[in-house]
C-alpha cells in the first residue's frame, strides 16, 4: 500500500527530528515482527488469544520445580510451533530500515520486546532484549546466556557449564524479574537519549513502557510508529500511523536527504 500524502509529511516531520538529535534510540515491539509472520501474543490471531495466557505464576513454579518446568518444555505435544515460526523468519524491511539508521552513525541503540532475535538478523548490532531472546538460554544464577542450539542437555534440568546454575529459556516468564543487565542498560540508553523511536508497540507493558517517559521527562522528543492509536500517542511529538515496515524506510529515505 502506498504511503499517502498526510504520512509522507509525518515522515518528513519525524525526519527532522531525527536530524536535530544527538542521542536517538529505538524501543519496538510485536507490531514490528507481525509483517515477518511471527504472531503476535495477544489481539486477533495472538497465540494467547487462542491457547489462553500463560500462567501469571510461569516463574514462581519454574523455581518450585525446574526439572518440570524442562519437562513441559521439551515436549512435543506442548509446543505451539511459536519457536519453528521464530526460526524460520526473516527479517522485513522495518527491521533492516532500523539496521540501516545505525549503520548511518544515527541510531544508537535498539531496544526491542520482541523475542525472535530479527533486529539482530537484519544486521542491528546494539541491540537490548528487554523480553529475552527465544534462540538462547540463560543461567539464573550469573546471568551468562548461550545460544539454545547446540547446548547440550545431559539432566535435567541442565546446569551452567559456568557456575553448575540452573539453566532456563533467556526469555522472560511471568513473574520473573527482567535480567539486571538488561534493564540497567535499558535505563542508561533511554537517560543518554533525545529522541526515541516507538514502533509496532502500545507501550503499555512495564518496564518498557515507563522509557519513552524517561525521555520525555528529561525533554527529549517520542516519535511513534504504529498504524493503531495507543497510550504513548498522546505524549509523542510525531505520529507516524502507518506499519513500520511501510513508513520506515521511507523514513530513512527521508532521513538521508537531510543528512
Ligand atoms: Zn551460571
Amino acid at each position: 500500500m502506498p504511503l499517502n500524502k498526510a504520512i509522507m509529511t509525518q515522515i518528513r516531520e519525524a525526519a527532522r527530528l531525527i536530524i536535530d538529535s544527538k542521542y536517538v534510540t529505538a524501543l519496538t515491539g510485536a507490531g514490528v515482527s507481525v509483517e515477518s509472520g511471527i504472531r503476535p501474543f495477544r489481539g486477533p490471531g495472538g497465540i494467547w488469544t487462542e491457547r489462553g495466557e500463560p500462567p501469571m505464576d510461569g516463574y514462581k513454579r519454574f523455581e518450585e520445580d525446574p526439572k518440570q518446568y524442562w519437562e513441559e518444555t521439551l515436549n512435543p505435544d506442548r509446543r505451539s510451533g511459536f519457536g519453528d515460526s521464530i526460526t524460520a523468519a526473516r527479517p522485513n524491511s522495518g527491521h533492516l530500515a532500523f539496521a540501516e539508521l545505525e549503520t548511518m552513525g544515527i541510531l544508537k541503540s535498539l531496544i526491542t520486546q520482541n523475542i525472535d532475535n530479527l533486529h539482530t538478523k537484519a544486521g542491528s548490532r546494539k541491540v537490548l532484549e528487554i523480553h529475552g531472546n527465544r534462540l538462547k538460554l540463560r543461567c539464573v544464577s550469573c546471568g551468562k546466556r548461550f545460544p539454545r542450539e547446540g547446548f547440550k542437555i545431559t539432566t535435567l534440568p541442565p546446569h551452567c557449564p559456568e557456575c553448575d546454575g540452573i539453566v532456563k529459556d533467556d526469555v522472560v516468564m511471568f513473574g520473573e524479574p527482567i535480567p539486571r543487565d538488561v534493564l540497567d542498560a535499558c535505563q542508561t540508553e533511554a537517560t543518554k537519549s533525545d529522541c526515541m523511536i516507538v514502533a509496532g508497540t502500545s507501550a503499555i507493558v512495564y518496564p518498557a513502557a515507563g522509557l519513552p517517559l524517561i525521555v520525555r521527562n528529561r525533554g527529549g522528543v517520542i516519535i511513534e510508529v504504529n498504524p493503531l492509536e495507543s497510550e504513548l500517542s498522546k505524549l509523542s511529538d510525531i505520529v507516524v500511523r502507518a506499519q513500520s515496515g511501510e513508513s520506515l524506510p521511507a523514513l530513512v529515505e527521508a532521513v538521508r536527504k537531510l543528512f
